[in-house]
């Protein structure tokens, strides 16, 4: 064998030395952009709330142990409530369904989880969007239960927006939501429903209320927890049914973050009828603001969670005492509540009636009252008002909310 060929043992242990010294050097050269927290994988994001460089699983840990930490400090939940979650098919409910299941398995939270979801009626959106909540339900094994404005009013958005354009459709939309919500709960027989309200929501809201001055709304929007009592016409059943957001701290962009890296199936199409414009100018303006400082929605919220303490301290502004509806039971601090004042005025085709208080508008409703052989009401909440039961053969007759039995054996009802 030639000489030249072979290393010398020397020469070799130099080679192997050098080999292992650069093996060495490589896995002592510093990792390129560590995630802040485990420092040991390349972070691939920057967190918006709090500029940290994360890591996947570390973004995963973070993000849902605060919806945890929020649970518990909270006190959201007993062991054994029977929780709806409010699905629409959208960003926010989808990733809350995902954790609101992830952290009951994790933590044993012992929460009976459904699904509850409202068909507004809106051909070509809503439509759609329940076709998510479907497969989420499969996905997450989750049972749903899907309530429409239809069976419960006698009115669908489309036949709504048909009736009065689309200047206040969302007014009707939203107050025909919270009911309906409410009224699915009590089909479900849950304790409390869960919103995918987040932070961005939540100071955009407190920054529409503070620009209108409703300190009622202000109080109520920045609550984490709210609880609505609400009682049967007959007065023998007495539903309490408690309304959280568990996303009162999380951002907008982490939410849409997580559902994108966790792959989950979701729904991202507004609906037709929007934009609601005043939310949208809320919205931009918290955008740029946001951008020339990240903590602005936080402090948003704990601005509006200061003024409604503050509210709720000074005894001269009142909040209104809260009865319940002559003619649905639904909780209302006047006789009618603003679902029946508003179905109302779509029954009698004066869509304004619960929207404005103008006397062109009260003049237009007495003259309907009058020729459907109505008394004519003093005020619009007088006890003589009685639309839903006309005879006029003009005025469609709705079925009310009031019969839930008859309603849980509604074909659209789609419970598993
Ligand atoms: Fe209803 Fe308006 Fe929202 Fe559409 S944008 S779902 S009409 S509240
Ligand atoms: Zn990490």
């Amino acid at each position: 064998m030639d000489s030249t060929s072979q290393p010398t043992p020397a020469a070799a242990q130099a080679d192997n030395t050098a080999s292992v010294d650069r093996t060495a050097a490589k896995a002592a050269k510093p990792l390129r952009n560590p995630c802040n927290l485990c420092q040991s994988v390349r972070a691939i994001l920057k967190r918006p709330k709090t500029g940290q460089q994360l890591c996947r699983e570390c973004f995963y840990h973070v993000f849902e142990t605060e919806i945890h930490n929020t649970i518990v400090d909270n006190k959201l939940f007993n062991k054994g409530d029977r929780v709806a979650i409010g699905a629409s098919g959208g960003k926010d409910s989808t990733v809350l369904a995902y954790v609101m299941k992830l952290l009951n398995d994790r933590y044993s939270y012992g929460l009976d989880l459904v699904l509850l979801s409202i068909d507004e009626g809106i051909t070509g959106y809503r439509d759609d969007s329940l076709e998510t909540v479907k497969r989420n339900r499969d996905q997450y094994q989750i049972p749903l239960l899907i309530v429409s404005y239809k069976d419960l009013y006698g009115w669908s958005m489309d036949d709504i927006v048909k009736e009065i354009g689309r200047k206040n459709n969302c007014t009707f939309c939203g107050v025909f939501r919270r009911q309906a919500l409410d009224r699915g709960a009590i089909m479900l027989n849950v304790d409390h429903i869960v919103t995918g309200h987040n932070a961005d929501d939540i100071a955009e809201t407190v920054l529409m209320n503070i620009l209108r001055g409703d300190l009622p709304r202000l109080q109520r929007c920045t609550s984490i927890i709210t609880n609505d009592t609400s009682e049967d016409s007959s007065g023998l059943e007495t539903s309490k049914i408690l309304r959280s957001k568990p996303f009162k701290y999380t951002y907008e962009k982490e939410i849409v973050m997580y559902a994108y890296f966790k792959k989950l199936d979701y729904f991202s199409t507004e609906c037709i009828y929007s934009p609601n414009a005043y939310r949208g100018h809320a919205r931009v303006f918290l955008k740029d603001l946001e951008a020339i400082r990240r903590t602005t929605i936080v402090d948003i919220i704990h601005s509006g969670e200061a003024l409604s303490a503050s509210v709720q301290a000074n005894e001269s502004t009142k909040l209104p005492t809260m009865s319940t509806c002559t003619r649905c039971g639904y909780i209302s601090s006047n006789e009618l509540c603003k679902a029946c004042l508003l179905l109302e005025g779509l029954n009698k085709g004066l869509p304004q009636l619960g929207i404005g208080h103008t006397t062109k508008i009260r003049r237009q409703h007495e003259a309907a009252n009058l020729a459907s052989g109505l008394s004519t009401p003093t005020s619009l909440s007088s006890p003589s008002i009685d639309g839903s039961r006309s005879t006029d053969e003009n005025v469609k007759v709705v079925t009310h909310i009031k019969d839930l039995g008859r309603l849980a054996n509604q074909p659209t009802l789609d419970i598993v």
